[in-house]
């Protein structure tokens, strides 16, 4: 490449310059005949009158320049003398044809081209009639110049120009040489580069060239797909692994039931359970692992479904009904928790009023603790499976039902639902049943990780400034350590000191919370709660945000 380009600026520097000597050379040598040409005219004519006037004996003969060959021929053609009598006769201009008077006249002055009669010497010539008698005879008067000073100098002129011509392509080579050789430094990093990078190192980045230049966009497009490259590898890589590790993790969780289950199916094979009440703690502990697996492979097809990036349905959700909902849930699992749903201020009352709370332990004041524990029975394993139990008939009624005035100690009974204008609505676009699924996975894990009296709240918010709603689940247990606070989010883990596993959930239940929220564009905050304990807190869109969800990683912060 760099050969070519050099050979072609030489060749069209060559040809340029040819081409412009040659032009100059043709024209310049044109032009200097026609000043030797018309000099010649003006010479040959005073010249003819001065012979007149000496051979009519009316002046001196005029001294003509040793330049010019002069000879005077008479009437009839025949050369009767010349000025150039040291010169040898073969290096004398030859007048071929007649010069008699008649031709003379019919010439008019016109130029004609003489040669010696060695034929290496050009003249020019011009032929005018004279007197050359005291009697007033008529001759011709033939003045000739030699061209050869002005081949000469046309060669000289020829001779300079090649010279400087030569120089000219020598240093143009030289210097289109060394601008390509620059100009291409780069692109052979580039191939150094993408060699390096045939060979597997995706590390290797292109550098060095000026950015604002070819080379230099070429390289950052480059770059940017050599990141993106390298970004799909290692995304690749990283899901293979978390697959694996994902699959490892879930065979085991799975195995460690299913050994307790052979165990126990061995033993009454074996007749090693005699008593009826041996029998019974085993099917009873069978039935746990059973509904432990049940609940186990439910999460993991919960987490396959929202890996397959489906279209969400998604909708216009209130996040105030299902906060309600929860704390009901909550209340039915945990009869004796102080339960309370903290809402959202209308604009108008955040001057005057702090916080819009129902109390929903007290509202509820007709759920018997024998209601509060019928599920219990009804779902005996619901806690340990990591959801929040249903509270069945008992928990539709009171769903249905709005809390009495008395129940509500703030103003404003349902804000959320109020719809007056200016009051604050915090309606998300979201699939219910994930959003529910997010706040009965944080509740489940509120109430596990918190003393069976400790309360829980549930707090909705709406910040309109970001176009976002919040529900958050704050409780008053163990906490969670900020150096752990990124790790919950993953699938399987779990701060093992914080529960026996027999008790605990499987380690997928924020994991589904981070996959559901990610799907639906939003955000999850971890918080110690004042006092003590974990907050969390998750943000969703407004319905009339124009934020559509999409499915993005969820940003956890603390
Ligand atoms: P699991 O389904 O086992 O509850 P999660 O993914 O829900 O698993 O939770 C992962 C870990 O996060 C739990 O093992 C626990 O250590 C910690 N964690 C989650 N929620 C809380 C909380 N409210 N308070 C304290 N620790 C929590």
């Amino acid at each position: 490449m760099r050969s070519k380009i050099t050979g072609v600026t030489v060749l069209m520097l060559t040809l340029g310059l040819l081409v412009s000597g040659i032009g100059t050379m043709a024209m310049l040598r044109q032009y200097v005949i026609k000043q030797v040409d018309s000099q010649l005219q003006v010479d040959a004519q005073s010249a003819s009158n001065s012979y007149s006037a000496a051979a009519l004996g009316q002046g001196t003969t005029a001294v003509v320049s040793s330049d010019y060959y002069v000879a005077l021929y008479d009437e009839n053609g025949a050369l009767k003398d010349h000025t150039w009598r040291d010169i040898p006769r073969r290096e004398l201009p030859v007048v071929t044809g007649a010069l008699d008077l008649q031709t003379v006249m019919e010439l008019d002055g016109k130029t004609m081209t003489l040669e010696d009669a060695a034929r290496d010497t050009e003249f020019l010539a011009v032929a005018v009639p004279l007197v050359i008698s005291p009697q007033g005879t008529l001759g011709t008067l033939v003045m000739a110049v030699s061209l050869k000073p002005t081949e000469n100098t046309m060669a000289t002129y020829l001779t300079i120009f090649l010279g400087f011509g030569l120089g000219v392509v020598l240093v143009g080579a030289m210097l289109t040489r060394l601008l390509v050789t620059s100009t291409f430094a780069p692109l052979r990093e580039v191939e150094r580069t993408a060699a390096a990078i045939a060979d597997g190192d995706f590390s290797q980045r292109l550098g060095g060239a000026t950015p604002n230049t070819e080379v230099g966009r070429l390289n950052r497009s480059l770059n940017t797909m050599l990141s993106r490259i390298d970004r799909l590898f290692k995304d690749r890589a990283r899901t293979i692994d978390q697959m694996r590790r994902f699959v490892g993790d879930a065979s085991h969780e799975l195995r460690t039931p299913l050994v307790s289950v052979r165990g126990y199916a061995e033993l009454y094979r074996m007749g090693a359970l005699q008593s009826p009440e041996e029998i019974a703690q085993a099917m009873e502990r069978i039935e746990k692992e059973a509904i432990r697996m049940g609940g186990l492979v439910e999460d993991l097809l919960e987490l396959a479904r929202l890996d397959e990036t489906k279209p969400l349905a998604l909708a216009p959700v209130d996040l105030m009904p299902l906060a309600r909902d929860a704390a009901l849930d909550a209340m039915a699992s945990s009869p004796g928790r102080t339960i309370t749903v903290l809402t959202p201020i209308p604009a108008e009352f955040e001057d005057t009023v702090e916080r819009t709370a129902i109390d929903l332990a007290h509202s509820t004041g007709e759920v018997p603790s024998a209601g509060a524990s019928e599920p219990k029975q009804e779902e005996p394993n619901h806690a340990a499976s990591g959801s929040v139990s249903f509270a069945g008939a008992t928990l539709a009624r009171l769903r249905t039902r709005k809390p009495r005035k008395t129940d509500v100690p703030a103003p404003a009974p349902e804000p959320a639902r109020v719809t007056e204008p200016g009051t604050v609505h915090a309606v998300v676009m979201a699939e219910e049943n994930k959003l529910r699924q997010v706040i009965t996975n944080l509740m489940g894990n509120a109430l596990r990780f918190s003393p069976a009296d400790s309360p829980v709240e549930l707090e909705v918010a709406v910040d309109r400034r970001n176009q976002r709603a919040s529900i958050a689940v704050i409780d008053h247990g163990e906490g969670i350590p900020p150096q752990i606070r990124d790790k919950i989010f993953q699938r399987f883990w779990r701060a093992d000191t914080s529960r026996a596993r027999e008790t605990g959930g499987s380690g997928l239940g924020l994991a589904i919370v981070a996959s559901i929220i990610a799907s639906h564009n939003g955000t999850v905050q971890v918080e110690d709660t004042p006092g003590g304990g974990a907050t969390f807190r998750v943000w969703f869109p407004l319905a009339c945000s124009p934020s559509a969800p999409q499915r993005v990683a969820p940003v956890v912060t603390s």
